[in-house]
């Protein structure tokens, strides 16, 4: 079987994985991501936190980013019961970035990725990984493409940052069931043409249905709104029908929505997800550390992932420099 030798091997390319492979490059490490789907693909988490800006600055994807014109994010606004409570990024209290993007992460993923290649870092597609063998931190994992072709890739370091792949946890039987409820999801992206008569678009809102259910709107900077219920799995067995009737009906019994998005057009049919928390019995090991959501996730209403993704990669990895560079971490 072919064999290829990299100092470290970053498994997906979400933030985590662009970010990390970014900053181990910068070093002069050899480095290179493989990504089982084709980008664009999506996935959800479409509102960032200030936090991750420092990340992606540090990373030299900011300017990149910034050409995009995303929808500006300065705060969050929770509502419920027609009261608000908003919260704005430059009431902080440490110094930092006040505000950031809402994105379409199927976009923002691919300007990512494609910056890290323009860095010089190899981004394989459709290549997932199958098998890892460690032999004290050195390792050989097993790739395989969109064709069935197998190949072997020799590492000094994994940086395992495959999301709800969670490729180390599953291989090594390192999953652990997280202490948080399964919770499940609906969502849907929706042309929202009169969303000024709403809410401000320059913040994330977050309605609190009923006690148990919110909802998340985020306008992005294209005209389209994601719209989502987080729920338990029992509330949205009382709705009938397929997804866009359910989700249909659903917004139709909140007040915040029920005008705005009736008979809006769905950009995709409905989406669902459930039981995104899990989580890991260790973060790192003899060559290989966890970054992003392989570790755990905590509930969507923190908008959080993608920061603590960039964050987690933008320690993890200077960390891996660190003991490439001979210095013993513990
Ligand atoms: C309902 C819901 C709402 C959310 N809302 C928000 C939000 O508003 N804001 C926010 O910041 N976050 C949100 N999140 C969280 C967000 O989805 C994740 O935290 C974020 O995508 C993590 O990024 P990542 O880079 O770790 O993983 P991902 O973005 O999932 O990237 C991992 C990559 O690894 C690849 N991969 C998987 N398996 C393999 C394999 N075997 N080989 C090679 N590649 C592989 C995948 O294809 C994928 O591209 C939400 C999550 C849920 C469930």
């Amino acid at each position: 079987m072919k064999r290829e030798q990299v100092d470290v091997l970053v498994i997906g390319a979400g933030p985590a994985g662009t970010v990390a492979a970014s900053l181990v490059n910068k070093s002069g490490f050899n480095v290179k991501i493989v990504e089982k789907l084709l980008f664009p693909r999506f996935v959800i988490g479409e509102s960032l936190l200030p936090r991750c800006m420092e990340a992606l600055d540090e990373a030299g994807f900011m300017e990149a980013v910034k050409a995009q014109g995303y929808q500006q994010k300065f705060g969050a606004k929770f509502v419920k019961d027609g009261k608000v409570c908003d919260f704005n990024f430059s009431e902080n209290f440490t110094d930092g970035y006040t505000w950031t993007w809402q994105v379409p992460r199927s976009d923002f993923d691919t300007v990512l990725s494609n910056e890290v290649q323009k860095m010089g870092v190899p981004v394989e597609f459709e290549t997932g990984v199958t098998a890892i063998q460690f032999n004290g931190t050195n390792s050989v994992t097993t790739v395989v493409d969109a064709q069935g072709n197998e190949k072997e890739i020799a590492a000094r370091y994994i940086i395992d940052a495959s999301g709800y792949g969670r490729v180390i946890p599953r291989l090594f039987n390192l999953d652990k069931p997280s202490n948080l409820p399964p919770r499940k999801t609906l969502f849907a992206h929706m042309r929202d043409p009169n969303r000024l008569q709403y809410h401000e678009p320059n913040r994330i809102t977050i309605v609190l249905h009923r006690r148990d259910v919110w909802i998340w709107i985020i306008p992005f900077s294209t005209g389209i709104t994601s719209v989502g219920f987080v729920g338990n799995a029992s509330f949205f067995e009382s709705f009938e029908g397929n997804p866009e009737e359910k989700l249909r009906a659903i917004i139709a019994t909140e007040p915040e929505l029920k005008d705005r998005f009736n008979n809006a057009e769905f950009i995709f049919e409905p989406k669902t997800l459930e039981g995104w928390s899990m989580s890991t019995e260790t973060f790192f090991g003899d060559g290989f550390v966890l970054t992003g959501n392989v570790t755990e996730f905590l509930d969507p209403v923190f908008s959080s992932g993608v920061t603590l993704a960039t964050v987690s990669s933008q320690i993890a990895a200077k960390l891996v420099v660190r003991e490439l560079n001979g210095e013993k971490i513990n």
